[in-house]
């Protein structure tokens, strides 16, 4: 079991932590034209971690476990617990092999990375907000990667009149993205709280007046968001809905 510093503290970016398990693995991993290939890794486990896993619509964290640097991170589950493992190339780094459980190790992550996702990921909760007050539909699946961040929309209701405008009239297309922008740009500058609460072992952000379940990380306060632009909407056939690409300078 592995417990995630990260979703109590975003701002710590290196700890001391205990090893529990050290193994390899073969997993996938995207090359520089982000083609995947498979590598086999060596992994760390540690009992708390500092690096958001990749999930959840947001990647994961860059960074170093001693002297290594660290290639992926992903959770586990097992009926019984969740584990986070480290991923790095044992070829390259050959003494954090030696890592024993018990031995404690140092994690460090990029901050910049860090403020970046968390900038993604509370644009696309925002963004959700917004979409949802405009128009009749639910945000299904968001995508916060930096560079090809994206949330999806699919209507609630049957009458599909404002879908079929928004497929054949580009004018449409670009005056809603324009008055989302105004709305975006509005929650920015009043600098509303992120805010982060757990009931019933959920952990719940709330931004503007959304609450989402949600396992990312965030930033304190949508001021953090200036410079996001939201620069396309797609429709989607099926089902019907849209999708709306945005990203945060
Ligand atoms: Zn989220």
């Amino acid at each position: 079991m592995t417990r995630k510093t990260y979703e109590i503290d975003s701002k710590i970016f290196n700890v001391i932590a205990n090893v529990i398990m050290t193994g390899k693995k073969e997993i996938r991993l995207l090359d520089e034209k982000n083609q995947p290939y498979q590598k086999i890794c060596g992994f760390i486990e540690t009992d708390h971690t500092i690096f958001h896993p990749q999930g959840g619509g947001q990647p994961a964290d860059r960074g170093f476990i001693g002297d290594a640097e660290i290639l992926h991170v992903s959770l586990e589950k097992t009926a019984e617990s969740q584990h986070i493992l480290h991923y790095y190339d044992f070829e390259k780094f050959t003494n954090i092999e030696k890592y024993q459980p018990g031995d404690r190790v140092e994690l460090r992550i990029d901050p910049e990375f860090r403020f970046q996702c968390a900038r993604y990921h509370s644009a696309g909760h925002l963004l959700a907000d917004i979409v949802e007050k405009a128009f009749p539909v639910v945000a299904v699946k968001g995508n916060h990667f930096p560079n090809q961040a994206s949330v999806t929309f699919v209507f609630s209701d049957a009458d599909d009149s404002f879908f079929n405008s928004l497929k054949q009239d580009a004018k449409i297309r670009e005056n809603t993205i324009k008055d989302l922008q105004e709305k975006f740009d509005v929650k920015v500058k009043q600098a509303i709280p992120v805010s982060i609460s757990e009931s019933d072992q959920i952990r719940k952000i709330s931004i503007s007046d959304r609450v989402m379940p949600c396992g990312g990380t965030h930033v304190e306060n949508t001021a953090r968001l200036f410079g996001t632009s939201i620069f396309e909407i797609t429709p989607e056939k099926k089902p019907p809905g849209f999708k709306i690409k945005y990203s945060c300078a």
